[in-house]
C-alpha cells in the first residue's frame, strides 16, 4: 500500500476506532509500516475521529521525526512492534472500554469460550502495569509481542497488530466483542468452556488455513497447556553434549525423550 493510501485508511479507521466508542478525545493510536525504516502514524492530541490525510507523521524505527508533525510518546509501543515482528505491519492502540475492563481489573482474555476467538486472535495476554509513553511499558510488553497479536495492558488499554491495517483494527474489534461477551456472560453464571477435543480441533483448523501459525501455541493460554498442545509440547529441546574428541556436538531431544533420559540418569546415580 502506498503512503496516500495508508494516510486515507488510518483517517476511516480512526473514525471507526471513535465511533465504535474505542478511544475518547485524544486517546489511542494507528501507525503503519511503509518501508523497512519508515512509519507513518498518527499526532498527538489529535482526536482519531476528526483526523484528515495531512495531520500524519512520519519517523523512523527509533522514533525520530521525519515530518514536522508531532508524533504521539506511545509510539514506543508500536515501534518495539515493528522491530520484533518483521510479519507486522500495522499497530493499533485504543482504551476500548470492555477489553480495558479486563486490564484494569489484571483478568487476561484468555479462556476458550469462542471458536472464532481461538481460529483468528488466540489469547490476549495481561502485561504488567508501565508507566505509559516510557520504557517501563515497553519492557513489559517485550516478552508477549513475538506470539500473540493483541495484549492487554494493565491499567491502560489494548494493543493489537497485524500484517496490514484492517487486519490490526479487526483483531482489536475481536479482542474487544470477546470481552464484551465474557463480561455479559457473567449475567448467567460465566461462559462455558469448550471442551479439550472442540480446541484441539480449532488449532489444526487455523494452523491449515492459515489463520495463524503453529508459532501461536506458544501463547499465554492456560487451555493449550491443559490440552498438552502448547509448544512445549512440540518443539525439539536443544543441548549441547561433548563427543568422543571432547569437542561439543548438538544433538535434539523431544521433552518426552528428555524426561526419560533424566530418570534414567537419576537411577544410575
Ligand atoms: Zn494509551
Amino acid at each position: 500500500m502506498d503512503e496516500k493510501d495508508a494516510r486515507k485508511l488510518i483517517v476511516e479507521i480512526g473514525k471507526l476506532m471513535y465511533d465504535k466508542g474505542y478511544v475518547t478525545s485524544s486517546d489511542g493510536n494507528i501507525s503503519y509500516r511503509l518501508g523497512d525504516n519508515l512509519i507513518l502514524a498518527t499526532p498527538t492530541q489529535v482526536s482519531k475521529g476528526r483526523m484528515t490525510e495531512d495531520v500524519m507523521a512520519l519517523t523512523d524505527l527509533e522514533g525520530k521525526p521525519l515530518n514536522d508533525k508531532r508524533v504521539s510518546s506511545e509510539i514506543q509501543m508500536h515501534l518495539l512492534i515493528y522491530r520484533m515482528r518483521p510479519d507486522v505491519n500495522a499497530v493499533c492502540h485504543a482504551h476500548v472500554p470492555h477489553g480495558t475492563a479486563f486490564a484494569a481489573a489484571g483478568v487476561a482474555i484468555d479462556a476458550p469460550i469462542l471458536s472464532e476467538v481461538i481460529l483468528t486472535l488466540g489469547c490476549v495476554p495481561l502485561t504488567a502495569y508501565g508507566t505509559p509513553s516510557t520504557p517501563e511499558l515497553t519492557d513489559a510488553l517485550k516478552p508477549y509481542v513475538e506470539h500473540h497479536n493483541a495484549l492487554l495492558m494493565e491499567n491502560h488499554g489494548v494493543v493489537a497488530y497485524g500484517v496490514d491495517l484492517w487486519q490490526a483494527f479487526d483483531r482489536l474489534e475481536t479482542l474487544e466483542h470477546t470481552a464484551k461477551i465474557a463480561i455479559l456472560a457473567k449475567v448467567f453464571g460465566g461462559a462455558n468452556d469448550l471442551p479439550k477435543d472442540a480446541i484441539e480441533k480449532l488449532i489444526n483448523i487455523r494452523e491449515k488455513a492459515g489463520y495463524l501459525t503453529e508459532a501461536a501455541r506458544c501463547q499465554a493460554c492456560g487451555y493449550l497447556e491443559e490440552t498438552g498442545i502448547g509448544c512445549e509440547h512440540s518443539e525439539k529441546s536443544k543441548f549441547q553434549f561433548p563427543d568422543s574428541n571432547g569437542h561439543g556436538a548438538k544433538i535434539s531431544l523431544s521433552r518426552e525423550e528428555l524426561i526419560e533420559l533424566l530418570s534414567q540418569a537419576s537411577k544410575l546415580s
